[in-house]
């Protein structure tokens, strides 16, 4: 059996696409479009599904006659076109920047200043318009009419590159091109774009961001990754005491999970608290908490029906995002905060569900210190781990294991990708442990948090110091 696999080479990549083919097929002949309707269509394709992406870019063909009328249209209208896409307001205001950056520099919207360009120099200016970073520019290149031998590196290739060990955890998309153009010696334009294609669907159907179906992967045998968590696995196994479950939950993060004692434990009542204008956030922060504490079990989220106006639907996208398949979550919207304390102590005497969530915005004050004992109690019972969302409250009373604060921080920003999500988490009540604020970063790719790049402590919000401490040491 082969234990090495060195895969720089060209003949690993050309193995890597052969064991890809035999999976997956034949790639479709799909028609190559010219090279500024390829870019419009990769900068609406971002984040968002191939199908939607295709249906905007058709919407927007046939409502304007050329490049220079979208250019010139309001943003507005540009958007209403898009709705479907992801983040359609952002992409309409840029796309339309883009497209007069094209004509202001090369006198109209076309890309024929590429031809005849070696890839290294057509990449270097491609980069330098707004909005087009590694991937859209190797998709102009490789995938249009122009036939560039240019590798695009998008977020589920990306991934697997990094999964398969073939560049680092944290390898950039344009460290992955290098390293793959550094092995495609072999490959013609035409090639790399199969590779491209053979890489993804392995990534969107198999190596998927929520999870690696490693028994299912045509690489398993050669995969570093899949051999790690094969000795890992064998080496819990043979660790004695296997048989007690430990109820803490590793988070990730160095710092928090030092202060929680290991981790995060489970079958006990937890309060996420958010400010104004940060539910989301904190929305964001539970739904990770909710994916390290039961990955495999169902999520029931419990939330009040004027939520959705006040504070945004939850989103699919979202949750899959942090590792949650939405097809393992259930959602009840109920009339006020009673109705939503009735169903979280039904929900959490279900053992078959891991994690209960119970939106509570404000302070109603139903929720007091015997509710939130109710909680603890059936919490543990049934080890079915219990997350009061709180927002714009106070911090009152109350029997919870941990209590924390949380709000927005930058994401610093990935090429096309809007980066992961960031948070200001302050631990301010711990039962078992030491109280902590750090900046913590959710690894979309890893299903864990993990210090974020910006820093790894922070100090008290300098907005509301004063009622921080009070918050810290009141508790
Ligand atoms: S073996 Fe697992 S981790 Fe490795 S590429 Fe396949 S699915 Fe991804």
């Amino acid at each position: 059996m082969q234990t090495a696999f060195d895969f720089k080479q060209a003949a690993d990549l050309q193995s890597i696409r052969n064991r890809l083919s035999v999976q997956f097929g034949k790639i479709p002949d799909g028609e190559r479009l010219d090279p500024v309707s390829q870019f419009v269509c990769s900068f609406l394709g971002s984040r968002t599904y191939d199908q939607t992406s295709w249906d905007a870019f058709a919407g927007l063909v046939t409502r304007y006659q050329s490049w220079d009328a979208i250019a010139d249209a309001p943003v507005d209208e540009i958007e209403a076109l898009i709705r479907g896409v992801n983040y359609a307001e952002r992409k309409a205001s840029e796309l339309k920047r883009a497209l007069r950056d094209i004509r202001a520099c090369y006198g109209r919207i076309s890309f024929d200043f590429l031809v005849g360009l070696d890839i290294e120099q057509a990449l270097f200016l491609l980069k330098q318009i707004h909005g087009v970073g590694p991937k859209i520019a190797a998709a102009i290149l490789n995938f249009s009419t122009l036939r560039g031998r240019a590798f695009v590196v998008d977020t589920h290739v990306l991934r697997v590159l990094r999964r398969f060990g073939f560049v680092g955890a944290n390898a950039s998309t344009e460290a992955a091109y290098d390293a793959v153009m550094a092995a495609a010696d072999d490959f013609d334009a035409d090639g790399l774009r199969e590779l491209h294609w053979y890489l993804k669907s392995l990534g969107q159907k198999i190596c998927s961001h929520a999870r690696a179906l490693c028994a299912s992967c045509p690489l398993s045998d050669i995969c570093p990754q899949r051999a790690e968590k094969i000795t890992a696995l064998r080496a819990s196994l043979a660790e004695p005491g296997l048989e007690k479950i430990s109820t803490r939950i590793p988070l990730g993060h160095n710092g928090a999970d030092l202060s929680l004692k290991g981790g995060l434990e489970r079958g006990a009542l937890h309060e996420i608290f958010a400010t104004i204008g940060h539910e989301a956030a904190a929305t964001g922060f539970t739904t990770g908490l909710a994916a390290r504490v039961a990955p495999r079990k169902h999520l029931f989220w419990i939330r009040q029906d004027f939520s959705a106006l006040e504070f945004g639907e939850l989103s699919a996208t979202g949750f899959l995002e942090f590792g949650i398949d939405p097809g393992r979550m259930l959602l009840l919207c109920v009339p006020d905060a009673a109705g939503a304390l009735r169903a979280a102590n039904d929900a959490l005497s279900c053992a078959a569900l891991g994690t209960v969530v119970i939106e509570i915005p404000g302070k109603p004050k139903i929720l007091d210190l015997v509710a939130s004992r109710r909680l603890t109690l059936a919490s543990a019972q049934k080890t079915v781990t219990a997350f009061l969302l709180r927002f714009g409250a106070q911090p009152d009373a109350s029997t919870a294991e941990t209590r924390w604060l949380v709000r927005a921080a930058a994401s610093p920003t990935q090429d096309e990708n809007w980066g992961h999500p960031v948070f200001e988490a302050g631990l301010v009540r711990n039962r078992h442990g030491r109280t902590g604020q750090w900046v913590m970063e959710w690894s979309c790719d890893d299903g864990l948090f993990k210090e974020a790049d910006s820093g790894a402590v922070v100090s008290a919000p300098c907005d509301r110091p004063a009622a921080t401490a009070r918050e810290a040491v009141a508790i």
